[in-house]
This record gives structure tokens, C-alpha cells and sequence, in this order.
């Protein structure tokens, strides 16, 4: 089967496509070889409050635009002295128009750094999280209009949930990666995401443990 991969990210699109590939998970194409133009829907498929429901969200809305199975990556930080956020709005953490001039991931980043200037090394935990939504075609039309606590946004979506502890850091460690990965150490490593090879860095990440758990799925159907 051809599982089509809902993520305008190409840095994620990248990792997935070389997890899958590892671990003999369903052959992959992206919303790019698929031919999949952006829509100005796209910018509203994660008003939700739970990782689960936005990758549900986004899987759905893909596979009812294509008529393919199809799987969604949400992801983000959970950062304890900010007591889980920016959780489910990383992508949007640093506030609009306080860092001119900064692309969004470097503003996130020196947002994150000073959200946690009071905060010292040993109180700086955190966590990546990463949920993988898997949606057949035919569940496609079903749940997402109803918001509730009970997470009906996730009807007919699959979802694998990989997480990632470490610690983040005071300046940023390394070149490879993206997003706050040079902020991010693992601690049982003593490297940042960004000091790991792709090979280390999917062995330990939330985006590994989802999609190995997704392709596990998907090799016992
Ligand atoms: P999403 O597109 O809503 O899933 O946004 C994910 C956010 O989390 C973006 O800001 C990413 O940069 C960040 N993020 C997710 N996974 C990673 C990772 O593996 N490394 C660094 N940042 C990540």
C-alpha cells in the first residue's frame, strides 16, 4: 500500500520518509508528488487542543482532498517549568512581530530561550512530542465537526504517539536538525538533536518511536 504523507514540512517529510525506509514501514509519497496545491483551508486544520485531534484533523482533510490513505504528523514541545506549554501551539510560540526579521524557527527559539531566563539547568525539562494519524480514505468523512473534551476529532484516524525527554538548553548546540533541536539535549546522549547524526536522532526521537509504532501497525493489517 501508498500511504500518502500530509506535511508541507519537508524537514519532517524528510525524517519519516528515511524512518519508514528502516523499518520496512508502507512506501510513502508526499503532498508534492502527489500534486497536492496548497489551500488557504490548510491554515485551520489545528484549532484543536490535543496533539491527537490536529494530526486526526490533518489526515482527514488530505485524504478526503485525494481519496488515499493517509498519515499526519502533529508535533511539538512540552516544557515543564512552562508548565506544558507551548504544547500543541509550538509552531506559533513566539509572539507575531517580536523578533523582525527572524524566520520562524530562529523567533521560537530566542522566545523559548528567554521564556526560561529565570529557569535554572536542572529545572529546564522538557519533552518532544510527536502524534502520527493514520486515516483509511473511506474513514475519511467521518468526526472532526464536533469539538469535545472527549476527542471526537480523532473518528476514524489511527494515532501513534512518540515522545522524546530531555532538557533544553541555555544557547544552542549543533548544526543538524531543525526546529529547537539545538536546544534540545538528551540528556542520556549529552547532545543536542542538533549534534546527532539522522540515523541517532530517529532511533531516539518522538518522530521515530510514532512512525515505528505507525509502520508496526500498518505491517500487522
Ligand atoms: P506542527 O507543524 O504543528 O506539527 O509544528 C511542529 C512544531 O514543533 C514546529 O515548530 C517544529 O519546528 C517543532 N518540532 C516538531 N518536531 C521537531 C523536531 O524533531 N525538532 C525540532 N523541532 C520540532
Amino acid at each position: 500500500m501508498t500511504v500518502l504523507l500530509a506535511t508541507r514540512s519537508a524537514h519532517k517529510a524528510r525524517e519519516v520518509a528515511r524512518i519508514l525506509r528502516d523499518c520496512g514501514g508502507p512506501r510513502i509519497i508526499t503532498l508534492e508528488d502527489a500534486g497536492v496545491p496548497w489551500s488557504r483551508a490548510e491554515e485551520g486544520l489545528e484549532p484543536w487542543e490535543t496533539f491527537e485531534e490536529n494530526a486526526a484533523s490533518k489526515a482527514r482533510h488530505f485524504a478526503r482532498a485525494t481519496g488515499l490513505p493517509t498519515v499526519a504528523d502533529d508535533s511539538g514541545l512540552e516544557v515543564d517549568a512552562l508548565g506544558g506549554r507551548p504544547g500543541v501551539r509550538t509552531k506559533r510560540f513566539a509572539p507575531p512581530g517580536r523578533y523582525p526579521g527572524l524566520a520562524r524557527d530562529e523567533a521560537n527559539n530566542e522566545w523559548l530561550l528567554e521564556s526560561l531566563r529565570r529557569v535554572p539547568e536542572p529545572e529546564r525539562g522538557a519533552r518532544y512530542i510527536c502524534v502520527a494519524a493514520f486515516v483509511e480514505a473511506e474513514a475519511a468523512g467521518a468526526g472532526g465537526s464536533r469539538r469535545s473534551a472527549a476527542g471526537a476529532a480523532t473518528e476514524g484516524a489511527r494515532c501513534f504517539r512518540g515522545e522524546a525527554p530531555g532538557r533544553i538548553l541555555e544557547r544552542r548546540r549543533g548544526g543538524g536538525g531543525f526546529g529547537y533541536d539545538p536546544l534540545f539535549l538528551d540528556l542520556a546522549l549529552g547532545r543536542t538533536f542538533a549534534e546527532l547524526t539522522a540515523d541517532e536522532k530517529n532511533a531516539r526521537s518522538h518522530r521515530g518511536r510514532a512512525f515505528r509504532a505507525f509502520a508496526f501497525h500498518m505491517a500487522r493489517r
